[in-house]
């Protein structure tokens, strides 16, 4: 008989976006002629820059010709991509990174997700409440969690750190052990940011904990204002705490294409039982280098285009195009006397529902009667309950004429 890993039957079902699908569907059947306007999606709307395109082309003919054919590739990924994310993303903001520090990857999910697998099961995880959801679901499918307690729509043996609004969406260190520490910043699902003043607080407290973060940074390339950390290694001692995700998925269009890259410097350490330290580059390099053989060539050459001087600026006018978006929903929904947040340095606002609504009564008022299709904030955590995400990943007509009908048919 085969037995199932049971940590699995933990979960509760994917319950946000099948719910969202559901409520769509019934509406569409009795309303058939209505024009509905999707800003739920987490997902960019924007075609990949042409420099990309261009370099994939490229490096499919090379695929097909003897002498520049390629098969199995480093796990890692080639060095002709890790030196221009170098380069590029790093240099600049003054965070030296050596070449075998940089993993590219198929995803930022894929990474988030996996790389709990090195550490030990007594380890206890620390996460901003409402969250992204893969932090969770893959701990709990490793075994590192409870149960799922159902009153509080939180597992057991998890720190969840609230964000509401008393404190401005911005999590309390955690006032209890946590050893794995998950934050993203710019922040989905809230569009809420940390000043490096705010994120050095995280760094010391993990120094002082022998805590690791786990910092998802796939929403950097929106950040608008100066004085946000675009990389967690900003801050001073983090390259001994701090491991980071990044993503081409939401700066260059690559959610279908894939491509992603995770950072974990060499000074960062795991210990034993022993209390020996082991490094986590090299444990991670192991793990990779068994699970994972690399991104294609193809997909990491379109990638290296992103940092050519036409992809970058391709690359710019697509994230301003979602920040004008973004800018506009904020300032409607301001306007028609919203408390708002994000929308600054992230492609997403989180607003506070009126009058104490709950968000999934939000969500059936905004799609009866203005037509509107958005996220209940409550699908990301119990503290998310009372708030709706909108996204601004629409064209710019789709997303004024939503913004015009909450101002006028909200009320
Ligand atoms: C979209 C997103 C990612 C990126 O995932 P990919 O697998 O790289 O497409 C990572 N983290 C968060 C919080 C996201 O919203």
């Amino acid at each position: 008989m085969a037995f199932v890993n049971e940590n699995y039957l933990k979960l509760p079902g994917s319950y946000l976006f099948s719910e969202i699908a559901r409520r769509e569907k019934q509406f569409r059947q009795e309303n058939p002629d209505c024009d509905l306007i999707k800003m739920g999606i987490g997902d960019v709307t924007r075609p990949l820059p042409p420099a990309v395109i261009e370099a994939m082309h490229q490096a499919v003919e090379e695929m097909g010709q003897q002498k520049t054919f390629r098969g199995y590739g480093p796990e890692q990924g080639y060095e002709f991509l890790i030196e221009k994310i170098i380069e590029h993303d790093f240099k600049p903001r003054g965070v030296d990174l050596a070449v075998n520090e940089v993993f590219i990857s198929d995803g930022a999910k894929t990474d988030t997700a996996n790389f709990q697998e090195i550490f030990g099961m007594g380890n206890i995880l620390a996460v901003t409440d409402p969250v992204y959801p893969v932090y969770v679901d893959s701990n709990v499918m490793a075994g590192r969690t409870g149960i799922y307690n159902n009153d509080k729509g939180q597992f057991e043996g998890i720190v969840y750190l609230p964000c509401n609004q008393e404190n401005g969406l911005k999590p309390a260190l955690p006032s209890t052990k946590a050893d794995m520490i998950y934050l993203c910043y710019p922040n989905n699902p809230t569009g809420t940011t940390l000043s490096a003043e705010e994120l050095k607080k995280w760094v010391d407290y993990a120094r002082d904990h022998k805590a690791i973060i786990l910092f998802d940074a796939a929403y950097e390339a929106f950040i608008r204002e100066d004085g946000v950390p675009h990389s967690i290694f900003e801050i001073e001692g983090a390259r001994e705490v701090a491991v980071e995700f990044r993503s081409f998925s939401k700066t260059a269009g690559f959610t279908g294409t894939r491509c992603a890259y995770t950072i974990v410097p060499k000074e960062v350490m795991v210990y034993d039982s022993k209390g020996e330290a082991h490094s986590l580059n090299k444990l991670w390099l192991r793990r990779q280098t068994t699970k994972f053989n690399g991104v294609s060539y193809p997909i990491q050459a379109a990638t290296a285009a992103v940092f050519s001087e036409a992809g970058k600026q391709q690359v710019k006018e697509t994230i301003d195009y979602y920040m004008d978006n973004a800018a506009i929903i904020r300032a409607g929904l301001e306007k028609a006397g919203y408390t708002v947040f994000g929308g600054v340095n992230a492609p997403y606002i989180w607003l506070k529902t009126p009058g104490q609504m709950g968000s999934w009564e939000f969500f059936d008022k905004l799609m009866k009667e203005a037509n509107v299709i958005g996220t209940p904030g409550a699908g990301f955590g119990a503290s998310g309950e009372g708030f709706f995400r909108l996204t601004a990943f629409n064209t710019r007509e789709n997303t004024e004429r939503a913004i015009e009908r909450i101002r006028t048919r909200i009320v």
